[in-house]
């Protein structure tokens, strides 16, 4: 059984959004009371998220956002970043710089080898971060800064972003939009928030074809997504081999779902992750790194997460799902 990393700390907690926004830490809490409830949570190495440290931000954001950020959280106990739709209190920065912490820690425990997967449940998202601006409940991109870290020090050469939150993951796509290292590839309801993610958005320069968008109407079930996946993702993930599969893990296309229109069920979301482990197992020597973004149904969010989990904590990918 390979060895799975569940990295998390209470301070994920502490980045306080207000009572009725939808990014709170009510999320966490209830994936966290339903995961340690199941039997497969034996099957998890529980790590605590303990990196922090400011100069990751750099990877992928300008100083002047990156002050911009700090001292809009110090100076005030509530209050909204750029667009409106990301508040902060003033521990928010703190939390922030936790969560891209935990990430680069993941990375390193699963390309070091120390692990072979390894999710993060850490908040605020950061997929729709943009280098110089917040976006859509993110401060600052956790999965783009690891992918950053792992080219610029650990010597990757290829890293495939798969992101299935249903939300298309503009912040990300900017980062590596010219950048043919990075194969992104986004599976998301479209038309929707935040605009982009349309099929022609392909790359630019050297990085034109290392950006799939897959666009789903409204009511994408799972269908849709097996379909995306064998059809797309997979053979695309054939022709970069990847050296290592980061996932975008959103849970908002989950039926219950209040920010989204979808229709996945809770063990759609094992079979989506057995068909992102069938690339990992083919081309990453099974490497696989999982970073919570959005899912803002407490049960629903839950229920998925394990779900994800469970198929993470099995041993083989059936030949079947692999094809
Ligand atoms: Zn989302």
């Amino acid at each position: 059984m390979p060895q799975v990393g569940f990295i998390y700390h209470n301070k994920f907690l502490l980045h306080e959004t207000g009572h009725s926004h939808p990014e709170n830490k009510h999320r966490l809490e209830s994936l966290l009371n339903y995961v340690r409830g199941t039997n497969f949570s034996q099957r998890l190495e529980w790590i605590e998220a303990n990196v922090i440290d400011e100069s990751l931000l750099r990877l992928n954001h300008t100083e002047g956002y990156i002050d911009y950020v700090r001292n809009t959280c110090i100076s005030s106990p509530s209050s909204l970043l750029d667009d409106g739709d990301t508040r902060v209190c003033d521990r928010s920065y703190d939390v922030a710089v936790s969560a891209v912490g935990a990430a680069v820690q993941g990375l390193k425990l699963v390309v070091s080898g120390e692990y072979g997967r390894v999710f993060v449940a850490s908040r605020p998202p950061g997929h729709h971060a943009l280098p110089n601006h917040a976006m859509g409940f993110c401060l600052f991109n956790n999965v783009a800064i690891a992918a950053k870290y792992a080219l610029e020090h650990l010597g990757l050469e290829r890293i495939m972003i798969l992101d299935w939150d249903v939300h298309h993951g503009n912040g990300t796509q900017d980062s590596f939009y010219d950048d043919p290292r990075v194969m992104f590839c986004s599976i998301h309801q479209f038309p929707f928030y935040p605009g982009t993610g349309s099929s022609v958005e392909k790359g630019v320069g050297e990085g034109e074809n290392f950006t799939l968008n897959i666009p789903l109407k409204a009511g994408a079930e799972m269908e849709k997504y097996r379909d995306a996946m064998q059809n797309f993702v997979i053979p695309t993930a054939s022709a970069f081999e990847p050296q290592l599969l980061i996932i975008s893990a959103g849970f908002d296309a989950h039926y219950q779902d209040p920010l989204s229109n979808a229709g996945l069920r809770d063990e759609d979301f094992a079979e989506l992750t057995r068909l992102s482990l069938s690339i990992a197992e083919r081309h990453c020597d099974g490497k696989v790194l999982s970073v919570l973004e959005g899912g803002y149904h407490e049960e629903g969010l839950a229920k998925s997460v394990a779900q994800h989990l469970t198929a993470l904590t099995e041993d083989k990918v059936p030949e079947a799902v692999a094809k």
